[in-house]
């Protein structure tokens, strides 16, 4: 018995997001008892250095391009050989495209966007986030396994990857051309952004909370004091008040800059996993119960219209040397 991990690549390389669920099958193995395993559909050398029983690398012509078919026929029977106890896939579109079918062929369910878990007499129980993160649930599984759960991004850290030694066995699938019904388009390709808030220092974040597209100039004033990026939260981009570039978040970009100030964001995990491992946390918002401030280092409750302008000041002041 395993836990596998099914990883992703995009054009040949590896997600961030897919180590982090190695990173979730390595702790959850070791808590269960079991060993972990990892497949990807594509070249798995590098999990060979990954403290792994063994890790698959799923080739055959039919799987070139992306079909929720093929990846669903393949991965069955890869799963069928392995017999895992659990499966865990890195919540991305394409694994909620495919995912639910692969579980329905094998008699079982999808546990999707997982946000953390905990081994409880044995029993392995996964959390996920209902209602945009307003509540938590638990969820176990029963019958037989495997158990088929996929992880949120940002909920594993990449750094907890264990180092180890392990073989990399090819598993080429049974697979017809008949058996794939819909025919791939070329990949969507996301636009090259200009900026590039992986690696900024500091980020200011625009929220719901500014109220339009003609306040971010009192957002960009303070992020110019500071030398700042701009960033924002999904409906700030949704609504076009920002490029969706800049948008951080579970469908966003995921940074870690040492300063991170979040204006008039409320904290939903959609957003909190894509900037949680940033340094220092700074929240402005005029709800002292905003769930921002659970991860805040510094909470400012007021109102942003008020608090910007005057930080905005107070930082330029201090750069002229505080006259
Ligand atoms: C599949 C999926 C993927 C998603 N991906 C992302 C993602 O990548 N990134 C992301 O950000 N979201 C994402 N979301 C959306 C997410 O669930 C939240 O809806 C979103 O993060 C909320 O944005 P917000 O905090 O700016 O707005 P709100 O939740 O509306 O919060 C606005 C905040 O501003 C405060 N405020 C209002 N006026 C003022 C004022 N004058 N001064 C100070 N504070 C004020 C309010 O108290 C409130 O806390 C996703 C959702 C789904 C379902």
């Amino acid at each position: 018995m395993s836990v596998l991990a099914i990883l992703e690549q995009a054009h040949g390389e590896w997600r961030r997001i897919s180590w982090e669920t190695l990173a979730a099958a390595q702790r959850i193995a070791t808590q269960m008892g079991v060993q972990p395993a990892a497949a990807v559909i594509g070249e798995a050398r590098e999990l060979a250095s990954k403290r792994l029983e063994r890790a698959y690398s799923v080739d055959h012509p039919l799987l070139r391009d992306y079909t929720a078919d093929g990846y669903a026929i393949a991965l069955r029977q890869l799963v069928e050989k392995v017999r895992p106890l659990v499966v865990l896939f890195p919540h991305t579109y394409q694994v909620r495209d495919f995912a639910p079918k692969l579980a329905t062929a094998l008699g079982s369910v999808l546990v999707s966007d997982v946000v953390s878990h905990r081994v409880e007499n044995g029993q392995l129980i996964l959390t996920r986030q209902l209602f945009q993160g307003r509540l938590n649930v638990d969820i176990g599984f029963r019958g037989a396994p495997p158990y088929l759960a996929s992880i949120q991004a940002g909920a594993h850290g990449v750094d907890q990857v264990e180092e180890g030694v392990c073989q990399v066995e090819t598993f080429t699938p049974e697979l017809l051309p008949n058996q794939i019904r819909t025919r791939p388009a070329p990949p969507f390709r996301e636009a090259q952004g200009a900026v590039d808030l992986a690696s900024a220092e500091r980020i200011v974040c625009a929220g719901r909370g500014l109220q339009g597209a003609e306040n971010i100039a009192l957002l960009q004033r303070l992020a110019d004091a500071l030398g700042a990026e701009l960033a924002a939260s999904r409906p700030v981009c949704d609504g076009g008040w920002l490029p969706a570039e800049r948008q951080v978040g579970s469908s966003g970009q995921t940074v870690a800059p040492k300063l991170y100030i979040a204006v008039g964001v409320s904290g939903a995990i959609q957003h909190l996993v894509g900037m949680k491992g940033s340094k220092t946390i700074v929240a402005i918002n005029k709800d002292a119960d905003a769930p921002i401030f659970e991860i805040a280092d510094y909470g400012i409750v007021g109102d942003l219209f008020d608090v910007v302008p005057a930080l905005a000041d107070e930082i330029r002041k201090q750069a002229r040397g505080g006259s």
